[in-house]
This record gives structure tokens, sequence and C-alpha cells, in this order.
């Protein structure tokens, strides 16, 4: 599994880079995202909030967006990081990501890897299924 560490670790750095475009000047919580297609191709987001706030996005859904934009339709694996801009974290927790985000991605598969990343040496690893039990996808509607 050396070579899905490297793969793990190529996403994590890239969802770093991506955190520091992150536009969050209401919650001053940054986050980058990198999602890996099938087809090779690494696509990058950070959050961006509004003024008014409801019209915020998360990164996951940024780098999702910009893939299924490209054409992409199936993904592997996406990695995420995240905290408070100033580093001072309240807790240990990596972040995950949220409820909207999950089911955005359950639109594409539940078999998506869900890289949630501190840095490159401690992150944790789970399904999308684990992170979304009896989601409502489009199998639901067929
Ligand atoms: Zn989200």
């Amino acid at each position: 599994m050396e070579n899905e560490k490297n793969i793990i670790q190529d996403l994590i750095r890239r969802a770093m880079k991506a955190r520091e475009y992150s536009y969050s000047p209401y919650s001053n919580f940054s986050v980058g995202a990198a999602i890996l297609s099938e087809s090779g191709k690494i696509y990058t987001g950070c959050n961006i909030e509004s003024a008014s706030y409801t019209p915020t996005i998360c990164a996951e859904r940024v780098a999702l967006f910009k893939a299924v934009s490209e054409g992409e339709r199936k993904f592997k694996m996406l990695a995420l990081v995240g905290g408070p801009k100033n580093g001072e974290k309240k807790t240990e927790e990596i972040v995950s990501p949220c409820g909207v985000c999950r089911q955005m991605l359950y639109e594409f598969g539940k078999d998506l890897k869900v890289v949630m990343a501190d840095n490159e040496e401690k992150y944790e690893v789970r399904m999308l299924e684990e992170l979304l039990p009896y989601g409502f996808g489009p199998d639901n509607l067929i």
C-alpha cells in the first residue's frame, strides 16, 4: 500500500496548497481540498465565503464542481485539510466534510475514499459510505 500512501500524501500536499487560497474573512476557518478522478487528474478547491453568508461554499464542493465542470464523473479519493487560520486548534480533531459536501460527493459514488488530514503524516481515511450511511443518491430515483 506504499503506492496508495504516496497518492494520499500528494493529495494532502495539494489540499494544503489550495488552503492557502481560502477566502474566509468571516469564519477565519480555512479549508483546502483535492480530489482525484478516475482519469487520474486532480482538482483542488478552497472554501470561499460571502458577506451574505449563505452563498458560502466549502473547499470540497469547489474541487468537486471544478472536476465535474470539466467532464469528470467518477472519483477515487478526496483529501481535505482545515482549521483556524491562526493555526490554533481547539481540539486535536481532524476536519471532516460537512453534511452538504457528503451529500454532493455521494452523488458521484459512495465508494469514494475520504482522507481527513492534519498533515502528510497524520490523517484518517474513511469511505464516504461510512461518513454518510443510508445516504440518498441517484440509485434511489431509478
Ligand atoms: Zn461542506
